[in-house]
């Protein structure tokens, strides 16, 4: 099989590129490496199934080319992380609608029966109450204004009615993916992401950043069982036309996830708590719970995740000690 993965050299592109090539797929990547890193896609560049080409997903003369090629594509390519959204509020609108508008017209020109997966979010869901089961057909709420976090949920929004409308009007193959807090090696903590950010600062026994009362709460997906569930989706035709969440619904807070991290890694780390307005600036809206309901996730899958949370987390933190020492 032919993959293409835009942003491929990012945390969750550059593990479906290895996957890919594991099962014996050929596997090209597009990336223009704002947030994603040549080195995790380094151990791939020699492979003879690999290419990769350094490009701009808005501009890349390339991409008719590639998508003809392509019998699978996952397109990751987006601005990302919540400190980087809150940076750049107008290239997240930019780059993510008019990036997955351009692959859809590029893949309209070409063979309609190429699947397509497009990355969506959680955020999409807003601010919900303590019990409440995001479900993929429920009404949306988004903040009126000032917020430029929203941006981020506007952008894949608008992704998911491009690609819902594409699928609907010519019958193409594509599947909107929300992704709930997935976490894995190649992820970095530069633009915010929690778990790379709490375990480095465990392992250089500095403090750990509890934004708020770290009572808000996240559920997180091992990217191994990730991998599962999106070639899982991608295989079976009934996620044609369907937005999915993919995540686990076993929550956590971020308190918690501190000491967890802390004790896993045997860190002499003290926990902090800094206000979020000192972590991300004036009129942030913290999210305070976000979990799944994964009914529509379990039907087309039937697949349970593998690993727990201290598995991960060990495996983690054991993986960025044998990268750095
Ligand atoms: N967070 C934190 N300390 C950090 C980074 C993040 O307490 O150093 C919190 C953040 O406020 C949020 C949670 O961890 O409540 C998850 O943040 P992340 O950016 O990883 O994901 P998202 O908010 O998009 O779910």
């Amino acid at each position: 099989m032919h993959v293409l993965i835009t942003g491929g050299a990012g945390f969750i592109g550059s593990h479906l590129a290895s996957f890919h090539i594991s099962l014996g797929d050929k596997v090209h990547v597009i990336d223009n490496l704002s947030t994603g890193r040549m080195e995790n896609i380094l151990p791939l560049l020699d492979h003879p199934d690999f290419i990769f080409n350094e490009a701009d997903i808005l501009t890349w003369d390339g991409l008719e080319k590639a998508v003809w090629w392509a019998d699978r594509i996952y397109h990751l390519a987006a601005v990302v992380g919540v400190f980087r959204v809150l940076q750049e509020p107008i290239s997240v609108l930019a780059t993510n609608i008019a990036g997955c508008e351009r692959l859809l017209r590029a893949l309209h020109n070409s063979r309609w029966e190429t699947k397509l997966i497009i990355a969506s979010t959680s955020e999409v869901y807003g601010n919900r109450g303590e019990n409440e089961l995001l479900h993929e057909e429920m009404e949306l709420l988004i903040s009126p204004g000032i917020n430029s976090r929203w941006n981020y949920s506007i952008s894949k929004l608008a992704d998911e009615a491009f690609g819902l409308s594409y699928a609907r009007q010519y019958g193409m193959d594509i599947t909107l993916i929300r992704f709930f807090n997935v976490i894995g090696p190649n992820q970095t903590g530069k633009y915010g992401m929690v778990v790379p950010r709490f375990i480095k600062q465990a392992l250089n026994n500095e403090p750990i950043t509890v934004f708020g009362d770290g009572k808000q709460q996240r559920a997180f997906l091992d990217i191994r069982d990730a991998l599962v569930y999106l070639d899982r989706i991608a295989h079976n035709p009934q996620s044609k036309g369907e937005v999915v969440n993919v995540g686990t619904n076993h929550e956590i807070s971020i308190g918690k996830l501190a000491l967890m991290v802390k004790n896993t890694a045997k860190s002499l780390s003290e926990i902090i708590h800094i206000p979020y307005e000192e972590a991300y600036g004036k009129d942030f809206e913290e999210i305070y719970h976000r979990k799944p309901d994964l009914t529509k996730l379990m039907r087309l899958t039937d697949f349970q995740p593998q690993w727990d949370l201290e598995r991960t987390l060990e495996d983690l933190i054991m993986h960025k000690q044998q990268k750095e020492y």
